[in-house]
């Protein structure tokens, strides 16, 4: 049986800028301000992550992590309606058809969702596509920044919700950065690096050293093989 967890952001999802937006928006609710990136990218870093480097970058005081914890209830209080409020919202092409398809597989394909987002913020973003009961389980970016335990907690909590192991080899991480890659490599996972998201091209994918690299989901088919193999 076959593992596959998913990334979220540029990879099954394209929210246009709405995550940042309500980000933006909750930092200025927490802090009065709002926060400087100076050439952030937020594309593959997780939440906590992120909030770190605008709150290092911003000058602010005190413990950070603290400060976390308070910011996360006013980022999911604006998430939906920034989502809402955004125009060009869809998932990447063959996204759909590919879950639908493993799914219907339940004996070879089991899933879950590894991402940098806090759940209630993935769940928020795949949800609003009726994604969510495709993914019961999944490691996300409430307590960790590094991506590998993230993708570690993915593992976890997979072997308990299917009541089995899954050997390294027969875990696909489905990424569009390097940062999932990367975090897939640290664990020996396999890597299937999609350049859905924008920032990465084919050829920058190609160079991380992911195991399969492809333009997007869409050949539905041929990515079930390929996960089989
Ligand atoms: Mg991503």
């Amino acid at each position: 049986m076959r593992l596959l967890i998913f990334d979220i952001d540029g990879t099954i999802t394209h929210l246009d800028g709405a995550t940042r937006r309500a980000y933006w928006r909750a930092f200025r609710e927490l802090f009065g301000t709002d926060p400087v990136v100076d050439g952030l990218s937020m594309h593959g870093r997780t939440d906590p992550l992120i909030f770190r480097e605008c709150f290092t970058r911003t000058g602010l005081s005190g413990d950070w992590r603290e400060k976390y914890q308070s910011f996360k209830p006013l980022y999911l209080e604006a998430l939906p309606e920034s989502i809402k409020n955004t125009e060009r919202t869809f998932l990447h092409v063959g996204v759909k058809d590919l879950i639908e398809q493993l799914a219907e597989k339940p004996t070879e394909f089991a899933l879950a969702l590894g991402t940098g987002n806090m759940e209630a913020g993935a769940r928020v973003k795949i949800g609003y596509f009726g994604l969510n009961a495709f993914f019961p389980v999944g490691g996300f970016g409430d307590e960790h920044e590094e991506r590998h335990l993230i993708l570690q907690d993915s593992m976890d909590s997979s072997v308990r919700f299917y009541g089995r192991e899954f050997r390294p080899e027969h875990t696909w991480v489905i990424g569009d950065t390097e940062h999932d890659v990367h975090g897939a490599q640290k664990l020996g996972l396999r890597t299937l690096a999609v350049a859905t998201g924008g920032k990465y091209s084919v050829e920058m994918l190609a160079e991380t050293g992911a195991d399969e690299v492809r333009e997007d989901l869409s050949a539905t088919a041929d990515l079930i093989e390929l996960f089989r193999s």
